[in-house]
């Protein structure tokens, strides 16, 4: 047995993996320290009962050369010691550590049984935005091993990113953007039914057009044959995914990548990212 973790900026989510399938999966509270998350794991373990061989990770942030620390989680605090060396410590398994965009890719395109072959671009917009791109299944080998749409500059744009840059795009395009506007235009309802009710709000299509600005931007770039949109903010009630699939691809170059590029949405199950993590 394998235990997939997701390690989210808003919740932490285990599943066991016996090789095929995954036969338990559960949601906690994000753990926000190495120290939490080592115990959280740790319990799950135990409270399931199962002779755990190893256990993988996605991580909300960047990864050393080696994969084995965390350099930087803009929502989290994972730095300092190694944080696999330190799991790998207090649970007495095998560790590997994987970017949470890349995890969360690999089980798209295993549930959908797509982007295994060709270019695939994978945007995901859950607490923050994320991305990854795979070429024949495997995810490019960039200096980080991902790529990071959610702190490309957005011009004109300098509110500060917790990353430490200034004007990211995550900070127009992601959760904790929604969170804001809740904050800011419908206090005291619940940030899940925003689409649902206010979806022609001038905050609400700003975010859809900045969200389509920077799908169309990396589509433009890399010319991908599949772009997968998922996360959890994609997957709301109400989510206008029609809409923002013709934004996108009316902001792409013309006649490609716009005329061939395949947009298709994750099904934006929960587990996603722990199938992922387990598959890597
Ligand atoms: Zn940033």
């Amino acid at each position: 047995m394998r235990i997939g973790i997701d390690v989210g900026g808003t919740w932490l989510r285990l599943g066991a993996w016996d090789g095929r399938s995954l036969t338990h999966f559960e949601k906690l509270p994000a753990a926000r320290s190495a120290r939490d998350l080592a115990a959280a794991i740790k319990d799950y373990i135990s409270r399931l009962g199962i002779a755990a061989e190893s256990a993988a990770l996605a991580i909300p942030g960047t990864l050393d050369a080696t994969r084995r620390a965390v350099l930087n989680t803009p929502n989290l605090d994972l730095g300092g010691e190694p944080l696999a060396d330190a799991l790998e410590r207090t649970l007495g398994l095998p560790v590997a550590l994987g970017n949470d965009a890349e995890c969360l890719l690999r089980g798209d395109i295993r549930v959908l049984g797509r982007g295994e072959t060709g270019l695939t671009l994978g945007l995901s917009v859950g607490t923050g935005l994320g991305g990854t791109i795979f070429l024949d299944g495997k995810p490019l080998p960039t200096k980080s091993g991902v790529c990071e749409p959610g702190h490309m500059p957005v011009p004109g744009r300098r509110d500060p990113c917790p990353c430490g840059g200034v004007g990211c795009a995550e900070n127009y395009v992601s959760g904790r953007r929604l969170l804001e506007i809740r904050d800011e235009y419908f206090p005291g309802e619940d940030v899940a039914g925003l689409f649902e009710k206010h979806a022609e709000h001038p905050a609400l299509a700003a975010f859809l057009e900045d969200f389509a600005c920077v799908a169309a931007a990396a589509a433009t770039l890399l010319g991908p044959d599949l772009l997968i949109l998922g996360g959890g903010v994609p997957a709301m009630p109400g989510f206008p995914r029609e809409a923002l699939a013709a934004a996108i691809k009316a902001k792409c170059m013309r006649p490609l990548p716009a005329e061939s590029l395949e947009i298709v949405f994750s099904g934006g199950e929960p587990w996603l990212g722990v199938l992922g993590a387990a598959l890597m």
